[in-house]
């Protein structure tokens, strides 16, 4: 299946492309095809020729300073972008942009957008996220972190853990209990702190690919101005969800094309490694193909769905549980094609924890073993896949409400 699309849609494309060949450099192969300082340099130098050209949040409306494009013009622009193997934004915009950016234009006050938007987009503020705790993850309203208000500030105790790109914000959103005497998702504030504070403490955790993405973070008498709340004081809980949903609906257009990407470069380390015609590696690698097609044609019908105006809360969750299984199968393939030699990993490792490594980068044993490890975390974080089913069971089969 290919969807066709109007004529209009299709110069849009050609725009995108046209935007492309300009900016990069000729012999552009992806980011993954540059090493160590250049990723970072590129990386700093792309968002701001993006904040220029208004591709920073191009679904925004244009007077808070968004592209103001349409449903499948995003997914046009998404889909050019990943293609051509550049990032969509910064390292930290899937939380500043993607998350609060796109919350805050929802359930923020005029004052709060007026004072937040342009600040992320300008990259002046990184955000991060404070959702869980040590005692609350799936059970995300067991959390226990408190604001108490003190005057004309709320004065912040208590503990943040997995903070993914802590140790690069300067401001996080942090969910905390504001009345703990109501029930538990109904005393909770989604409170954005400043994290330039003496009470603020960010402390790295080591991964098992050796890396360290993420943290606990610490407040101990942190404050945050009382008009820092978004969506009213107490209220909370309905804004995490709105959030939630950005962060695991936004993926659709990008994550086929890039699996898809990947998956070619298996095809590559198989034919290199005098597999392409051993019988049992076909068939994984042809069933990986066929997942990566369906992916495909998911998202396809998710746009055509929202362009309908079926926007539905769960379609992330489909998308979300579907594409973190099929990682750990595909990477699993891979270190089982490189046999011993991923005992030994070599050569450029992925720049980021999350998903596939980039766009362009070498068939290296390093690449795919970090890959494999970083795979593992993919069905835990942005909701588990036992999560992700409850929600599918309830709210699409409308099977019974699991027992609290
Ligand atoms: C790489 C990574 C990055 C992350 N980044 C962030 C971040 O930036 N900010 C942030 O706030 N958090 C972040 N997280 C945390 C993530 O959201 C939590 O790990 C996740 O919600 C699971 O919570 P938990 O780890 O406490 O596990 P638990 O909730 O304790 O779950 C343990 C196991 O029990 C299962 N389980 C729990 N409840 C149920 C249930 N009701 N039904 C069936 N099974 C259940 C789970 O599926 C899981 O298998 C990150 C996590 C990872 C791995």
């Amino acid at each position: 299946m290919q969807p066709t699309h109007s004529a209009e849609a299709q110069a849009y494309r050609e725009k995108v492309r046209a935007f492309l060949s300009e900016t990069l450099p000729s012999n552009w192969r992806g980011v993954g095809g540059l090493c160590g300082d250049d990723v970072a340099g590129f990386e700093r130098e792309w968002r701001s020729t993006l904040f220029e050209a208004g591709y920073l949040a191009p679904g925004w409306p244009k007077e808070y300073g968004g592209g103001g494009l349409s449903p499948l013009e995003q997914v046009i622009l998404a889909e050019e972008f990943t293609k051509a193997g550049v990032p969509t934004g910064g390292s930290n915009d899937a939380f500043s942009i993607g998350m609060l950016g796109n919350t805050l234009l929802m359930w923020g006050t005029e004052e709060q957008k007026r004072e937040y938007i342009p600040r992320i987009l300008s990259g002046e503020h990184i955000w991060c996220q404070g959702y869980s705790e040590p005692n609350a993850g799936s059970d995300l309203a067991n959390l226990g972190t408190r604001a108490v208000l003190d005057g004309d500030q709320w004065v912040i105790n208590g503990q943040k853990i997995w903070t993914s790109a802590g140790q690069l914000a300067d401001h996080i959103f942090v969910l905390c209990r504001t009345d703990a005497d109501a029930p538990r998702h109904k005393g909770i504030s989604f409170v954005l702190v400043d994290m330039r504070q003496p009470g603020v403490e960010v402390r790295p955790i080591r991964m098992m690919s050796g890396e360290s993405e993420f943290n606990e973070t610490f407040f101990t008498d942190a404050v945050a101005p009382k008009d820092n709340i978004v969506g009213g004081v107490n209220n909370g809980w309905a804004v995490a969800m709105t959030l939630l949903g950005y962060e695991r609906g936004e993926a659709a257009a990008k994550v086929p094309l890039r699996f898809r990407a990947e998956l070619d470069r298996l095809f590559e380390l198989a034919r290199s490694r005098g597999l392409s015609n051993d019988p049992l590696s076909r068939q994984r690698l042809s069933c990986c193909c066929s997942k990566v097609r369906s992916m495909q044609s998911r998202s396809w019908r998710q746009l055509t769905q929202c362009r309908c105006g079926h926007r539905r809360r769960w379609y992330g969750s489909i998308f979300k549980l579907y594409w973190s299984e099929y990682h750990q199968v595909v990477t699993e393939l891979a270190v089982d094609i490189l046999g011993a030699d991923a005992l030994v990993p070599e050569g450029r490792r992925p720049t980021t924890a999350f998903q596939t490594d980039d766009v362009g980068a070498p068939n290296s044993t390093g690449s795919w073993t970090t890959v494999f490890l970083n795979a593992r975390a993919g069905t835990i974080y942005a909701g588990t896949s036992q999560v992700q089913r409850n929600i599918l069971g309830e709210m699409v089969l409308g099977l019974p409400k699991e027992p609290r």
